[in-house]
This record gives C-alpha cells, sequence and structure tokens, in this order.
C-alpha cells in the first residue's frame, strides 16, 4: 500500500489538524481520523477555564460535521486503535461502528496523553480534567458550596482553582515541589502567581506531596489533612506511547521522532503531546503540551505528505495560561538550568549557554509577540535589547 492513504490516530488538536492540513496541502489520498471519544474533535484550553463557569460545547467544537464530509475525510469517533500491525500495514479497531481492521499506507501516531496518577492511595476518590466529559463532572461539582483540595500547582490544577475561588468556592492547592509551576516557568514568574493565588484566597502547600486521597479529603505527607468535599487530581500526565512501544517503535518520554516528525517506522509520524522531538535549537529532545507544537507538528507532516517536503521542524514554541486576572505567555523553551533575569514589570527573561531561551510575560501581549520575533531571529537579542523592547 502506497502513501495515498493516511489514517491519523487520535482525534484531538493535532490530529484534526493533520487531516486538515493534508487537504489544504492539496492531499488528494484518502484520509480516515480514528479517535477514541465519541462526539466531533474538540479544543482542550477552555476545559480549565471559561468552560468551567458558563460554557457552552459546541463552542469548543473544532470544525462541524459538515466539514468531514465536504473534505472527504472519513471520521470514526468513538473507536481504539488497538495495535498496529506493521508487517501488514493494518490498524486493529475497536468501536460499535467501525471496520475491525482498517489498512493505511501512512500512519500518523497522534494520540496525546492522560493523567498521570502518582503513587497515592485513594486516587479513585479525585476527579481529573482532560477530556469534556471530566469538565462536565466537574461542573456539576462546582454547581453547589464545596472545600476543593487540588493536587498539583501547575498550568491546569491552577487554572482550575483561580475559577473555582471565583465561582466561591474554598481551595487548597497542593504541590510536591517547593514552587508552583516548576518545570514550565522562572522562580520569579512562579511567586508572582503564588502572591496573587494567596490573595485571592486559595491556600498553597508547597514542597509538601499528598500521601492519600480518601471520600473527606487529603493526608498529606508532612502529615497534615486537608478536609475536602472533592479533590482534582492535577499532578501531570503521561504520553500515550504504549501502542506505538507495543509495535516496537522507539519510544522514552513519549513516541521518539526525528527532526521530520518520522517514527523510527519511515511509514508512521508521530506530532503532538505523545511525541519526543529534537528542539531545534538546543538539539534536545523534548516533549511539549501545547496546541502550538500539535497544530504546528501536524502542518509539518502534512506537507510532507503532500508535497514531499522535507524542511526540518524549526517552530518556536510557545504557551500561554490564565489564572484569574493574570494571563500568562511564554515565547521560546526554556531548559531547567536557565538562568533568569528580571527585565519590566510582567517580563522574564530566561538564558542558557545559548543565549536568550525563552520570555516570559504576564499581562505584556505586544511585548510576547515582540518577543517572538526576536526569538525566531538568526541572532537572539541581548538582555539590553529586551529591556528596549519592553520600554518602548
Ligand atoms: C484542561 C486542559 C487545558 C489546557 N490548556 C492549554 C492552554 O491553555 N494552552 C495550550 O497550549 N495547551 C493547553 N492544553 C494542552 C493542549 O490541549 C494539548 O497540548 C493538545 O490538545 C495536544 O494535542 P494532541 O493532538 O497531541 O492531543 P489531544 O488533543 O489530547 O488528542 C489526543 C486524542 O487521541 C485519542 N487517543 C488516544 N489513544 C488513542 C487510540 N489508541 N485510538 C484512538 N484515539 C486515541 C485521545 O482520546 C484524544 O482524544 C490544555 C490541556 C488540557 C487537558
Amino acid at each position: 500500500m502506497t502513501a495515498d492513504r493516511v489514517v491519523i490516530a487520535g482525534a484531538g488538536q493535532g490530529g484534526l489538524q493533520a487531516a486538515i492540513s493534508l487537504r489544504q496541502a492539496g492531499f488528494g489520498g484518502a484520509i480516515t481520523l480514528v479517535g477514541a471519544e465519541p462526539g466531533l474533535p474538540y479544543q482542550r484550553p477552555p476545559l480549565s477555564k471559561a468552560y468551567l463557569p458558563a460554557g457552552k460545547a459546541e463552542a469548543l467544537v473544532l470544525r462541524p460535521a459538515s466539514f468531514f464530509a465536504s473534505k472527504d475525510i472519513a471520521y470514526l469517533p468513538g473507536t481504539v486503535v488497538e495495535e498496529i500491525d506493521r508487517n501488514a500495514g493494518e490498524l486493529r479497531l475497536a468501536g460499535p461502528d467501525a471496520p475491525k481492521r482498517l489498512g493505511y499506507g501512512h500512519l500518523i501516531l497522534a494520540t496525546g496523553t492522560r493523567n498521570l496518577r502518582p503513587p497515592v492511595d485513594g486516587l479513585e476518590h479525585a476527579c481529573g480534567l482532560r477530556t469534556l466529559a471530566d469538565a462536565d463532572r466537574l461542573r456539576a461539582r462546582l454547581a453547589t458550596p464545596q472545600r476543593i483540595a487540588v493536587i498539583g500547582g501547575g498550568f491546569i490544577g491552577l487554572e482550575f482553582a483561580a475559577v473555582a475561588r471565583k465561582l466561591g468556592h474554598a481551595v487548597e492547592v497542593i504541590e510536591a515541589a517547593p514552587r508552583l509551576m516548576a518545570r514550565a516557568v522562572s522562580a520569579l514568574t512562579a511567586e508572582r502567581f503564588a502572591r496573587w493565588h494567596r490573595a485571592a484566597g486559595t491556600g498553597l502547600h508547597l514542597g509538601t506531596a499528598a500521601a492519600s486521597v480518601d471520600a473527606g479529603g487529603v493526608s498529606l505527607a508532612d502529615g497534615r489533612r486537608i478536609d475536602a468535599g472533592f479533590v482534582l487530581l492535577a499532578a501531570g500526565v503521561r504520553p500515550n506511547a504504549e501502542l506505538a512501544g507495543a509495535a516496537g517503535l522507539e519510544t522514552g518520554n513519549g513516541i521518539r521522532v526525528d527532526a521530520q516528525l518520522l517514527t523510527s517506522d519511515p511509514q508512521i509520524s508521530a506530532l503532538g503531546d505523545c511525541a519526543c522531538f529534537p528542539d531545534p535549537r538546543s538539539g534536545r529532545m523534548v516533549r511539549l503540551e501545547s496546541v502550538q507544537a500539535a497544530t504546528d507538528h501536524a502542518r509539518l507532516i502534512a506537507l510532507r505528505l503532500a508535497k514531499g517536503a522535507a524542511e526540518p521542524y524549526a517552530a518556536l514554541p510557545w504557551f500561554w495560561s490564565d489564572q484569574g486576572d493574570l494571563k500568562l505567555q511564554i515565547a521560546g523553551l526554556a531548559g531547567p538550568e536557565a538562568r533568569e533575569e528580571a527585565v519590566a514589570d510582567g517580563v522574564v527573561a530566561r538564558f542558557d549557554a545559548q543565549g536568550l531561551a525563552a520570555v516570559e510575560t504576564v499581562g505584556r501581549p505586544a511585548i510576547h509577540m515582540k518577543a517572538r520575533k526576536l526569538l525566531a531571529a538568526e541572532a537572539p537579542a541581548t538582555l539590553d535589547v529586551l529591556r528596549d523592547v519592553a520600554a518602548a
């Protein structure tokens, strides 16, 4: 079978974008989009933000049902890819309306992530927040006044905490690391957000892990007890790489791909949250959890398949998080060793051995956009240039 038949496993942000971009790039072959979740593909970012208090599920949908017919894309919702048979070039599927087997010329793995379940007793008493169904369950819980414990002080836990607090609930956040968002932002930015959450009335318990969860709350490793009517588990994710691993593809912090986003099998690509790829700037193998990475990966793969383009992946990473009044935007990608410099109010730069690696802004969207340009330039900016940009 040739690559005139593309199958995409996973119908989230990146999987759908791959189908869209294939048609935009003029790909005329068959496209099948296989997704485990029911319904139409939707965007996840609002699930921890505007959707919780008052959102409409229809507004999350990325493309209407008519799109799939008009672009001749076969969409199989509620269908799980259970196995990749690389010798036969076929997938084994499970789902009420799905064929048992489906052949592919090229396979795109866009299987995303699932919530990490740390070794904490009683996690069956905690809710997660990854899917629309999770968000709907949480909305129902938020309808009546609650004491809420959030395990995990990363983006999703804090976005949820900000919404819940605004709705008048009592909220306590438990974070094992000594500061918030430790994987993603500088200490200066983390401290600014910690101040904001505390001022909003949210309790922050940093540097202490949850030891166990039960129907009445969370017991901490340091012996303290947080009483709660419900508990949100937001302690990070794991890439869905088992399908690829079982098929003998290289895995390790996700499905490993090269600069063309090809796996160790030239008939299989991987993208988005499940893919571990070489960061164009540092060469480090990284795995990003962002809409930007999923969509830019999808566009590159589509161009390669439709036009034979062989440009290496070079997109600049960027991220955002909305927590109450605070709008965080990050341009670039800083490793854990990066040092930080305050540039101006709400602007922090991070530098590594190669120079400027990332710029974090809070409520400064124009500077974020300028930082993206500076970081994408041949010779990235110095601290002085950044200070001039922030002052302009
Ligand atoms: C609550 C929340 C808030 C977020 N907020 C932001 C934000 O503010 N900014 C930002 O940039 N990013 C945010 N993200 C992250 C962003 O949504 C992801 O990075 C993005 O969705 C990744 O796209 P993806 O296609 O790789 O994976 P996903 O969109 O997660 O899609 C993967 C899909 O694959 C399906 N799947 C898995 N295995 C199989 C299988 N074997 N067979 C068939 N289907 C399968 C899954 O069911 C899922 O539907 C947020 C995520 C969440 C959960």
